[in-house]
């Protein structure tokens, strides 16, 4: 969950940092293009209404050359008190300078310093076709925007009139105009992330509410908690969910079906197999008796068949009510006498009663009781059986001279009994089948194909375990598992 949420904070981060480096890109360029027509309007204007200041008062500064020149009386310092004047009058110049063809200054606005031109050298004024501005920066550090404007009647030329106005007030007024479009531009951009991180938020909320709910989808019930119906694409995603709880259920209910099925047919295959097992096992004494009747019928006098046919329909009679007693243990599954049982005392009455079978075949037996081998509460004699059972087989399993372990030891909470052989091994696509009852692979009359599934109910019913791993190189090895002080089922399976 933890990481969830920093997930969704980092889509959001990632989203509000590409879309706020991109809106401040757009603004920061609209800006600087806004801001450059603006500026460049500015300065034209100031351009423009200086030069109608400097034609102006050049005509009247030519009137009065073309008067002295003409030899017309003219009072003294004439030009000297336009300047003056002109300069009251315009409160943005700062200086005015009246030059001759020559370069000589033949009036000066007074209280000014000379040499305030921004425009470069005296040579170069001079030289101006036409009327030219010029804003620069002065010595002083402040601005100051420069008219030069040579001065013609006819074809003479009467010198130079060169103004400069202050500028510091069109550099503020610029200036004021940036600082108010960055605020404009971070405003928006502001507003813009703002609105952004909410519907985010918005976003991520319902989709940590769909999260929040598949964790809690319940996979055994298709149980999906209720979410809030919506219209747009987080309402389809709500709807996808709880169709698909819908379809799990659906499913779900399927698979039990089929479950059921499959185990219909497994316990109809296991009857069959029981019942041909069982007719294979019963039909064949009982019609090695009734054969057995038909001679004795054909020749009743013949005594000594007689007695032969009894003993042979005696046997066959056992074989047949052995199959019964083991088919009713394995239904019963009974357990008559529950006891603490040792188990390693188990496996040393079954070795001696199965002793004469080693030695037929020269089978070495090796066994590695585990001393002081806590009991485990059983039916003594059940064990046995189960003991019994493994330890024929294995010694079926393995060629003369061959080799056989039994182990106990304890394995956290349980007993665990071994029986490994070193023989054929049993084939992997027959391991399932083993412990089906009469599934055998040996001769007729050597098995009944009881044996493992007795001893699998046996196990079952003291709560235990039975596994076996076999392969043809190593053997096969069975392993009995058996709880410490735990409670028998005495419950019989169906
Ligand atoms: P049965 O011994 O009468 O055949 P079981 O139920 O005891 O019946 O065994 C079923 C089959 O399992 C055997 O026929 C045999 O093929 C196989 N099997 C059991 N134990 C072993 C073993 N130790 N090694 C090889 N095969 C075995």
């Amino acid at each position: 969950m933890m990481m969830r949420s920093n997930q969704h904070t980092g889509l959001r981060g990632r989203i509000l940092l590409t879309v706020g480096i991109t809106t401040i890109l757009i603004m920061m360029l609209m800006s600087w293009g806004i801001l450059y027509r603006w500026r460049q309007g500015q300065i034209q204007r100031e351009e423009s209404s200086a030069l109608a200041v400097s034609h102006a008062f050049s005509v009247a500064v030519i009137d009065a050359l073309v008067y002295a020149g003409q030899g017309f009386d003219q009072p003294e310092g004439l030009l000297d008190h336009y300047v003056e004047l002109f300069m009251v009058q315009n409160q943005r110049l700062r200086t005015i300078t009246i030059l001759d063809p020559e370069g000589q200054i033949v009036a000066q606005s007074w209280g000014h310093l000379p040499g305030l031109w921004v425009s470069g050298e005296l040579s170069a004024i001079m030289a101006v076709p036409g009327p030219r501005v010029v804003i620069d920066q002065t010595d002083e550090g402040s601005w100051a925007l420069e008219t030069i404007m040579p001065m013609h009647s006819g074809n003479h030329r009467w010198g130079v009139l060169v103004m400069t106005f202050e500028a510091d007030s069109i550099r503020s007024r610029i200036a004021q105009g940036f600082f108010l479009l960055l605020l404009f531009s971070t405003a928006v951009t502001s507003v813009l992330l703002l609105l952004l991180w909410m519907l985010l938020s918005r976003i991520l909320n319902s989709l940590h509410t769909l999260v929040t709910a598949m964790d809690q989808v319940d996979f055994e019930t298709g149980f999906v908690p209720p979410l809030p119906f919506r219209s747009d694409e987080i309402g389809q995603l709500n709807l996808g969910l709880h169709q698909m709880g819908q379809r799990l259920q659906q499913s779900r209910q399927d698979v039990i079906r089929a479950e059921k099925q499959v185990w219909h047919a497994e316990r109809l295959a296991t009857i069959g197999r029981l019942a041909s097992g069982l007719a294979h096992e019963i039909n064949n004494p009982i019609n090695g008796v009734r054969n057995c009747i038909f001679a004795i019928k054909s020749d009743p006098q013949n005594l000594e068949q007689t007695q032969e046919y009894l003993d042979m329909m005696d046997e066959g009679l056992s074989h047949a009510s052995g199959v019964i007693e083991k088919l009713l243990g394995f239904a019963r599954k009974q357990q008559s006498g529950l006891a603490p049982v040792v188990l390693n005392d188990a496996v040393e009455s079954v070795v001696r009663l199965v002793k004469f079978k080693l030695e037929r075949k020269s089978i070495s037996l090796e066994t590695e009781l585990a001393p002081d081998l806590p009991a485990v509460v059983a039916d003594r004699q059940l064990i046995q059986e189960v003991i019994m059972n493994l330890l024929i087989n294995a010694v079926d399993a393995v060629p003369e001279g061959g080799l056989i372990c039994i182990k106990t030891m304890v394995g956290g909470d349980d007993i665990l009994l071994s029986v490994q052989d070193h023989g054929h091994g049993i084939p992997p696509h027959l391991q399932d089948q083993i412990f089906d009852p009469f599934f055998t692979t040996k001769e007729t009359g050597e098995g009944t194909g009881l044996g493992l599934s007795i001893s699998l109910g046996i196990i079952q019913a003291h709560g235990g375990l039975l596994a076996v791993s076999s392969n043809p190189e190593s053997g096969t090895t069975f392993t009995v598992q058996l709880p410490i002080d735990r409670p028998i089922q005495t419950e019989e399976k169906e």
